[in-house]
């Protein structure tokens, strides 16, 4: 990965490239910002041109035998740390016994969608996690030197995934730091990190790409120029959504049609067609059920939103903007709250497990009598 192979994102490039060409690389740094906006390339960028002992032109090579390792993703001192699944209790669980499916993900998703992830390790219903025997790893390689290059770097994706024993570990690590080791973190909710290792690091606020820049990366990949725009609008920065969307662009109808149907029912009070309907949702496999949820929750939003009347505040489809319409004046300030935090909650649940079925016909009952909370 060259920066040059980024599309967009020129501050930060220039802001890593400064700290690379001036030695001035902090030990810990953190990349944050929303998902999908292609975070991991920059680090994975950064990090080649770390170790590109034949730079040009303020990027790596490409070609030197380091450079090429990286385009392999095997470069022997440039370590990866993210979250994976327990298989067996009794043996210690590391990120890289799943380095296949983290190859071939990063190779399918550069983007990181990190919704996807789980599903690609085989483990759909199963919250990942860095557990602290990755934090063990981290120092014994750390305290070796390095192979190849003369800095050793890990790259943490998703650090706030840690479990409390594996940060504890990894702080200490961050509180001596080791010679010739670089930490690279990359977060989709720095908030959530420990304090004490996020005060540990020096942070780079990665901005989300613009539509301009997503549009013409979508027309690269062969859309036509009106659907990357419209696909660009609707995603809001999150590339990796845009190019999910680009593979599956049927799903948003899909979701539409459904959430047209939930509402319709809830605002009827047919309780017979919402078990029914809540069912079918019920039905899908977990990780769609819950992108569905989170369609959902953002066309109440945008519903709500749709009442103010000042169209470039809404991101919606023509279909979806012909409901609302029609149904915006349901939602409200005295019920938009409810409804997101029941959807929210419904995602969550679901997320940990729970019985889809009971959950979401749960939450359309509640979606039932907050609609029917007049508004004002
Ligand atoms: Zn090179």
């Amino acid at each position: 990965m060259r920066f040059s192979d980024i599309t967009g994102h020129r501050q930060t490039i220039d802001a890593l490239r400064r700290m690379a060409d001036t030695g001035q690389i902090p030990h810990a740094l953190l990349l944050a910002g929303q998902p999908g906006i292609g975070k991991m390339l920059l680090a994975r960028a950064f990090a080649q041109y770390v170790h590109c002992t034949a730079r040009t032109g303020g990027d790596s090579c490409g070609r030197c035998p380091s450079c090429r390792q990286h385009a392999g993703l095997n470069h022997p001192d440039m370590h990866f740390i993210y979250p994976v699944f327990k298989k067996d209790s009794s043996k210690p669980t590391l990120s890289s016994d799943f380095s296949d499916k983290w190859k071939i993900f990063m190779e399918e998703h550069p983007y990181m969608e990190t919704e996807a992830w789980p599903e690609a390790l085989g483990a759909e219903n199963k919250q990942p996690i860095i557990y602290k025997d990755d934090s063990a790893e981290i120092l014994r390689v750390a305290s070796m030197s390095a192979f190849s290059s003369d800095t050793k770097i890990f790259l943490i994706w998703q650090p706030e995934k840690m479990n409390a024993e594996a940060a504890n570990k990894l702080l200490k690590i961050l509180e001596e730091p080791f010679p010739d080791t670089i930490f690279i973190l990359v977060s989709n909710a720095p908030g959530l990190i420990l304090p004490t290792i996020f005060s540990r690091t020096s942070r780079v606020n990665v901005p989300r790409p613009t539509d301009e820049e997503i549009t013409e990366l979508l027309i690269s990949g062969g859309m036509s120029t009106e659907e990357a725009r419209q696909t660009a609008w609707l995603a809001e920065g999150n590339v990796a959504r845009a190019i999910a969307q680009s593979h599956s662009s049927g799903e948003r109808a899909e979701f539409g049609e459904i959430f047209r149907t939930l509402m319709r029912k809830a605002y009827m009070r047919d309780a017979a067609g919402l078990k029914g309907l809540t069912e079918e949702i019920a039905a899908m496999k977990r990780e769609k059920t819950r992108r569905f949820l989170s369609y959902a929750c953002g066309m109440v939003r945008e519903n709500f939103i749709y009442n103010f009347h000042i169209s470039q505040l809404n991101r919606m489809t023509p279909e979806e903007t012909q409901f609302s319409s029609r149904f915006a004046p349901f939602i409200h300030i005295g019920n938009v709250e409810k409804m997101e935090r029941e959807i929210s909650r419904a995602e969550t649940d679901i997320a940990r497990n729970a019985n889809a079925k009971i959950v979401l016909f749960d939450m359309s009952v509640k979606l039932m009598s907050a609609l029917r909370i007049p508004s004002g």
